[in-house]
């Protein structure tokens, strides 16, 4: 490709007056001048530009000094119209720019026509899709147009992050139209390869090429291994906690995840909308709006969101999946901190998503799966590169980046030390040999590992000379794993295409395996935690905390010396399981304390003062490490339940069916029913107990439980025994006090 700063007869324009005059601005950003000479002399132009460095008016400017009008080829018909009004406004004439797509109506089309016909309109927008359409060549090939300009050139090709057919069959439109056009092509992220497929496919003549550097110093880059589901959503709004009140956006992969991901949210506290291609589209206009208008802080998208969005001042950039590839990931964390300032990008790593990105692919054509499997193993390497993030993610864009530590990534901000790996190489070079390079890493580890499985019997590979060769290593499967993947990096092994999967050794790995080398890898952040799965239901609350016995007694005495106070029974003013809660997570604020299970904020305003404090000083007294900063509250499966038992009650349907529908026992539904009331929604389970107890009885019971000074259960069977009054109806009782007099 040509280098760019070929020396250009000098326009007859002064471009500096323009610009003020057209846009208001002094000065030209980056090469923007030099670009716009280059399309006023009429020569085909290829501009590299990262979002927010001023592409746009890279193509702008010439076409309002250019006579005749300006066709914009745009992938986007959304996105027109705002483009179109962003022209209008620098100008006092609405016809100056125009759109032509399916959106308008046919009188509206007409309009656009005579306004193009009579040369009123200095830049036409339209999809490839338009161009396409027989007519419309015919109507353009009369026009007077001043230039081609190509938006987005990278949907050209299938390496890019967003390929659209249509765009490939431009070359040939435009040569019906007139082959003599020239031809900017822009595009805010292109490698080398995608690069070359967009000069190829629009076939561009000897181009001026301009590449602004891809580096985004003000972006943060880092790494989070996934680990249980709830453990991850435990970090994101622990990390968005800690980013209040600001815009970010949450990538995932699929629209199921956006909508729990949201939702969590929000039950936490965290304005948030998800937003994806399944949505009508007036709703997914409203959700767009109301993050650009800051209305909420934080979008859950799907890709589908964010080509073009222009909010300057998004703080956070998050990938809940790994992403498709590097292209995708420069492209989504690039929509942070577009003004320059902060912009944070996390991205949750698990080799199951991996896993799964691989399986969306297979039963894609093999030369679209080749690619996407080469893709995605680019990501890998990026994740678990030791290596300086900003170097990686130039060096991907054929940039190298030169500033050593960039003191803004995670692997530069934690350097990990270097490992020698010779004999680990070694023995999986053997192995893989041994196994004629027939299999695929998992089952090359189990041999290393020595494990072994039906298959590894059937083969009788539990008798080869590798079968448990790397035990002496000391290293666990993860090790054998990353090491392999890190080999496939060294391309000393790779992964075969045709059978994709199975491990070959390349020319590289033999050379290795005849005279083995020194060779030092800096080891991947393990990433041992990193096997979340966003489809497993977690299993309650994670790692499972445990509670302080002396706390719990020391709770129990505050409340029973508040009933006291109050004369209420203990259990009016918190259940024992939220006293068990207490003495696990330590809530030492109110707000802390109304995310206890069973506390209601009426409960907390009530009674909670003294609860925290008497925590805060146990806390204090007893240094304790609080479990986490703040306790989750898990909507998704526990909320569902609550308003299915709710709604059930209401409708009066017997306990022991909605216990069944639910799969809990009588014992468990109980707890739930006690939970709820002490959250403070009322439950009346009048229908269900007039069967059981007669007034009588049940006004006794009432007396007992007013009278009583803890709530033990057993005191209180043993009393009513006599009476034929079992266990569940107590608490059923119990349920129904508390919902007359607790809340
Ligand atoms: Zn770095």
């Amino acid at each position: 490709m040509a280098a760019a700063g070929k020396t250009k007869s000098k326009s007859k324009f002064d471009l500096k007056y323009e610009l003020q005059q057209y846009f208001g601005f002094d000065s030209f950003k980056g090469e923007q001048e030099k670009i716009i000479n280059s399309i006023l002399s009429g020569t085909d132009t290829f501009v590299i530009m990262p979002t927010g460095g001023g592409k746009s008016l890279c193509y702008q400017l010439p076409a309002l000094l250019s006579e005749g009008v300006a066709i914009v080829v745009s992938p986007l018909i959304a996105l027109m119209k705002n483009q179109v009004d962003l022209i209008r406004g620098y100008s006092s004439k609405d016809n100056i720019a125009h759109f032509l797509n399916s959106t308008l109506s046919k009188a509206q089309q007409k309009k656009v026509k005579s306004d193009l016909t009579e040369g009123k309109t200095k830049m036409l927008y339209v999809a490839p899709e338009t161009l396409t359409k027989t007519e419309n060549i015919a109507f353009f090939a009369d026009l007077n147009i001043s230039f081609i300009a190509v938006d987005e050139a990278h949907c050209i090709s299938e390496w890019g992050h967003d390929f659209r057919p249509e765009y490939r069959k431009l070359r040939d439109m435009i040569n019906e139209i007139n082959p003599e056009l020239p031809i900017i092509a822009l595009t805010a992220t292109a490698t080398p390869k995608v690069q070359d497929d967009i000069v190829k496919n629009l076939n561009l003549q000897n181009p001026d090429v301009y590449v602004d550097s891809f580096n985004r110093p003000n972006l943060y880059y880092e790494i989070v291994p996934k680990g249980s589901k709830e453990q991850t959503l435990k970090h994101i709004v622990k990390f968005i906690n800690s980013m209040k009140g600001k815009s970010g956006i949450i990538y995932t992969l699929n629209r199921k995840t956006t909508e729990e991901l949201a939702s969590t949210l929000m039950a936490n506290g965290i304005s948030a909308v998800a937003y994806h291609a399944g949505l009508e589209g007036p709703l997914r206009a409203q959700r767009q709006d109301q993050f650009l208008m800051e209305k909420v802080d934080v979008i859950v998208a799907t890709i589908a969101f964010g080509m073009g969005i222009d909010k300057p001042d998004v703080r956070f950039v998050m990938h809940y999946n790994v992403p498709k590839s590097l292209e995708n990931y420069y492209q989504e964390t690039g929509r942070a901190g577009r003004d320059g300032m902060e912009g944070k990008c996390l991205l949750y790593y698990s080799y199951k998503d991996v896993q799964k990105l691989e399986h969306l692919m297979r039963d894609k054509p093999l030369s679209e799966r080749e690619m996407g499997a080469q893709l995605i193993s680019e990501t890998l390497a990026y994740v678990e590169s030791g290596v300086c993030r900003r170097k990686l993610l130039l060096h991907y864009f054929g940039e190298d980046y030169k500033g050593g530590n960039c003191q803004n990534c995670d692997n530069c901000l934690n350097p990990k030390e270097k490992l020698e790996v010779k004999d680990s190489v070694k023995i999986t070079l053997d192995a893989i040999n041994e196994l004629d390079e027939r299999f695929g890493i998992e089952y090359v580890v189990n041999i290393i590992l020595g494990k072994t499985n039906p298959q590894i019997q059937t083969f009788r590979h539990d008798k080869l000379k590798s079968f448990g060769a790397g035990l002496i290593m000391e290293m666990d499967t993860n090790f054998w794993e990353s090491l392999i993947r890190q080999m496939i990096l060294e391309g000393m092994i790779r992964k075969d295409i045709e059978e994709y999967g199975l491990l070959k050794i390349t020319d590289k790995g033999h050379k290795f395996h005849k005279k083995p080398y020194s060779i030092q890898v800096i080891l991947n952040h393990k990433y041992e935690d990193a096997v979340g799965d966003d489809d497993e239901v977690s299993s309650g609350s994670g790692t499972p905390a445990t509670t302080d016995p002396q706390l719990f007694e020391m709770l129990k005495d505050l409340r029973k010396q508040i009933a006291k106070e109050k004369n209420l029974p203990p259990f009016v003013i918190f259940l024992e399981n939220s006293l068990e809660d207490m003495a696990t997570n330590y809530p030492t604020t109110l707000e802390e304390l109304e995310k206890i299970q069973g506390v209601s904020k009426g409960k907390t305003i009530r009674y909670g003062r003294k609860f925290v404090e008497l925590i805060s000083k146990y806390v204090d007294e007893n240094d304790i490490v609080k479990p986490d900063d703040f306790i989750m509250k898990s909507v998704v499966n526990k909320s569902g339940m609550k308003v299915y038992i709710i709604q059930n009650i209401d409708k009066k349907i017997p306990l022991e069916t909605i216990a069944r529908n639910k799969s809990l026992t009588m014992p468990e539904l109980l707890v739930e029913m006690e939970t709820i009331v002490a959250s403070g929604t009322r439950l009346n389970l009048d229908y269900c107990l007039e069967q059981e107890l007669d007034e009588d009885e049940q006004e006794d019971i009432f007396d007992y439980f007013r009278s009583s000074h803890d709530d033990n259960m057993e005191d209180a069977f043993e009393e009513f025994k006599d009476r034929d009054v079992s266990i569940e109806h107590l608490k059923m009782m119990r349920i129904k006090f508390m919902s007359e007099y607790a809340n």
